[in-house]
């Protein structure tokens, strides 16, 4: 089955990560309770005991993640992020960050952290990529990832192990996403779909 790594609502019956706030966890039957850095208050108030509750009823954590760019201080985000990852740790949940230039101190926060680390939203210089998988993250391309020449062929070079895709918040299915990424890797349909839903299973710890 096709697997939408990331997504804010199912959009086909592909398997699908959806990522919710809290009153939403029991809303679709695989999902990521998010804590997203862009809505993190300015001041420090703890997690609330309820964001507890709803995540050990969730798939994963996230996104929760480190952003310069939006949100609060760097700082704030990197003590909200240390108490998530603790909170992860503690259900062994895996969880899916949210990174925008901010991946050395990604790195340094997540040092120790031992259930399985999704970056999501890539679509990066190869280098990079190198990097996040020798530091034990899957990661999950945008849907344009490819459409990056160097990108696509690091990946057929490398090949898939730890990789995926994702939808996101835009309109199209990941059936889309991976037919098109598909003709860029030169694979068949089917080759990429088997692989990266392999990926999404051992990163959900479905085996
Ligand atoms: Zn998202």
């Amino acid at each position: 089955m096709a697997a939408d790594f990331h997504t804010h609502r199912p959009k086909s019956e592909a398997a699908a990560l959806v990522s919710v706030p809290p009153e939403q966890v029991a809303a679709y039957p695989c999902v990521s309770l998010e804590c997203h850095p862009w809505s993190l208050p300015g001041t420090d108030g703890g997690i609330p005991t309820e964001f507890e509750a709803a995540l050990a009823g969730a798939a994963a954590l996230g996104e929760i993640g480190l952003d310069r760019h939006r949100g609060p201080s760097l700082e704030m985000q990197r003590r909200y992020l240390d108490r998530l990852l603790e909170l992860a740790e503690r259900y062994q949940k895996p969880a899916v960050f949210h990174c925008v230039h901010a991946v050395p101190e990604l790195l340094a926060a997540t040092r120790g952290f031992r259930p399985h680390k999704l970056f999501h939203g890539f679509r990066g210089r190869p280098e990079l990529l190198t990097e996040l998988l020798r530091h034990d993250f899957f990661v999950s391309f945008m849907p344009d990832a490819l459409e990056r020449p160097d990108l696509a062929a690091f990946v057929k070079r490398r090949g898939l192990r730890r990789l995926g895709f994702e939808t996101d918040d835009t309109a199209e299915t990941i059936e889309c996403v991976l037919a098109r990424a598909a003709r860029q890797l030169e694979l068949e349909p089917e080759q990429l779909i088997r692989a990266t839903d392999d990926n999404f299973r051992e990163f959900l710890n479905h085996g």
